[in-house]
């Protein structure tokens, strides 16, 4: 990886902070690997979320394990940030699901800083893209905006609770709030 791909994203953190993402860092895979798993994907396959082969960003659709798990292994670096949004009660599924959407959004922000000279990278969101009402996998449709979708950290395997349960970021929703992670993979 180029310095420049490194500096140009340290360059970014201070913008990817806001309010809704008060957690930014960017982290060297050598020192910190993710944990790439079959399990998680098999998790997936169980459907708790709803959306295993019924939404362009989740597996099957986004590819399959080996492959998933090539592309994010090629990357040497990671720039990983937190959205917290606060809920008015617990378990209130209107204002869960608007934060995902907000949460979305948050991750293009983000993507839309990326400056050109970090050359190739990957960009991971929390959750399948809930972009439309319903997704055109559904009914056999092409993605309607695949400059909108972004896959979810979980369709690549990437057991992200382990992680964060080992180098110590804050993860899981304290009462009253959600958090949300993306990611972007670099260099
Ligand atoms: S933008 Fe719409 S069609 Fe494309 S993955 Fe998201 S929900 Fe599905």
């Amino acid at each position: 990886m180029g310095r420049c791909a490194e500096m140009s994203m340290n360059d970014i953190l201070d913008k990817v902070l806001n309010d809704e993402t008060r957690f930014a860092e960017i982290l060297d895979l050598a020192k910190a690997p993710l944990a790439i798993e079959i399990s998680v994907i098999k998790y997936c396959e169980n459907n708790a979320c709803g959306k295993y082969n019924k939404n362009w960003t989740c597996p099957p659709a986004v590819g399959s394990f080996e492959e998933c798990k090539k592309k994010i292994e090629k990357y040497s670096k990671m720039l990983i940030f937190r959205s917290e949004y606060k809920l008015n009660e617990w378990y209130d599924i209107e204002r869960i699901e608007e934060t995902i959407r907000m949460h979305q959004a948050n991750v293009r922000r983000v993507r839309d800083l990326i400056p050109e000279d970090v050359g190739d990278h990957l960009v991971l969101s929390g959750g399948g893209c809930v972009y439309c009402k319903e997704c055109a996998y559904a009914t056999g449709e092409k993605c309607r905006h695949p400059d909108i979708a972004i896959p979810p950290i979980e369709a690549y395997g990437i057991d992200w609770f382990r992680f964060a349960k080992k180098h110590k970021i804050k993860y899981g929703s304290p009462e009253g709030e959600m958090y949300y992670f993306g990611m972007v993979l670099f260099g």
